[in-house]
């Protein structure tokens, strides 16, 4: 069966066609979805019982059964979902002050292989479906009785690696008759698959791109993240270029702080001239160490150190908060456990 939440509005209208349906019903179910939250066709009283009928006969609202639910002592809330065909993915809840950010997974398992990774080492199992991106969302906003209002995509998978299904699920989240999630709150975080970089500066959205960079030579950047190989630093640089140059937005270069690897001065040094002039900023990570890593944590002093030099040097530097630690829902720590157990 067709899942009801994989078509944006005007895909929607399409396909209400097939089945001999006016364009406007389409408006209404958008808006039973993803305004009022509901979650079955019965609910949608302005539509008539032969139509709410034959949209349960031809479509499935895909709703999450919640398998498991952890809540950190700072608030964060990971969710284990049932997906419906057997697979669990990993969804988070982080509250700022700003308000809720959800941390939504893009594929089941992933194929990039960075090293410190908790998702490496785990088959790859499908990518997601834009309804099931999506549903992440309904599904946390339905239980936790809230409104969402940024979304990263930082879980599971690499969004890049599942392009065409990510640009429609940014589309349904963005659009003004569902979600209404403004682009500007979504951001798209990748390990660096060039060509959909390009791609993705043609799609004329204002969402924020992050690139997950972690070192500035080839070599160690190859040695933590595999995707290294095939798009080494300077064609990633120039492709961050060509983003900045068409878009003209600041990119957020992701840097994970590992003891002795990529954190001390040195290295602080060549991230300075690789990113100077660019229209970017940087976001330190410290590390979160997974079961068998090679890779731990760096000091609390070398990683504001680091911070430090890179903002007296005109780079822009930030130290991402650690949230969820506790819950193993913190960068890098999801799935792992529960496929263990
Ligand atoms: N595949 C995408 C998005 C998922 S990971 C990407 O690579 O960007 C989201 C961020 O968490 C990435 O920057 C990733 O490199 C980082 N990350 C993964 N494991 C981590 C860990 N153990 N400690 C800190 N950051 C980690």
């Amino acid at each position: 069966m067709k899942n009801i939440k994989d078509f944006n509005l005007e895909e929607l209208k399409e396909e209400l066609k097939t089945i001999g349906e006016r364009p406007y019903r389409a408006e209404q179910i958008f808006q039973w979805i993803y305004v009022e939250k509901v979650k079955s066709f019965e609910e949608m009283t302005n539509l008539s019982l032969d139509l709410r009928k034959r949209l349960e006969e031809n479509y499935t609202m895909c709703n999450y059964r919640i398998l498991r639910k952890l809540e950190s002592v700072d608030g964060t809330k990971k969710y284990l979902f049932d997906v419906l065909d057997g697979n669990a993915i990993e969804t988070v809840l982080m509250e700022y002050h700003h308000g809720k950010t959800i941390c939504v997974s893009s594929q089941i398992g992933c194929k990039m292989g960075c090293k410190f990774c908790a998702s490496t080492g785990i088959p790859f199992v499908r990518n997601l479906t834009p309804g099931e991106i999506v549903e992440q969302i309904l599904a946390v906003e339905q239980d936790t009785n809230s409104q969402i209002s940024n979304v990263v995509f930082m879980g599971i998978g690499e969004p890049f690696d599942n392009y065409e299904n990510v640009m429609k699920a940014i589309k349904i989240m963005n659009h003004q008759k569902g979600l209404n999630i403004g682009a500007r709150h979504i951001s798209v975080s990748t390990s660096g698959v060039v060509p959909r970089i390009y791609d993705f500066a043609k799609e004329g959205f204002q969402c924020t791109l992050s690139i997950s960079l972690h070192a500035t030579s080839n070599e160690k950047r190859s040695s933590m993240m595999p995707v290294n190989r095939k798009y080494p630093i300077e064609g990633l640089m120039k492709a961050c270029q060509e983003y900045i140059r068409l878009t003209n937005k600041r990119i957020s270069f992701e840097y994970a702080l590992a003891k002795e690897n990529n954190d001390n001065l040195e290295d602080a040094k060549a991230l300075v001239k690789l990113l100077k002039g660019m229209l970017c900023h940087v976001n330190l990570i410290p590390i979160n160490k997974i079961e068998n890593g090679i890779y731990t944590k760096s000091t609390n002093e070398n990683i504001m150190k680091f911070r430090d030099y890179l903002n007296e040097n005109g780079i822009v530097a930030t130290i991402r908060r650690e949230l969820g630690s506790d819950i193993d829902a913190a960068c890098g720590q999801l799935r792992r456990k529960n496929l263990a157990e």
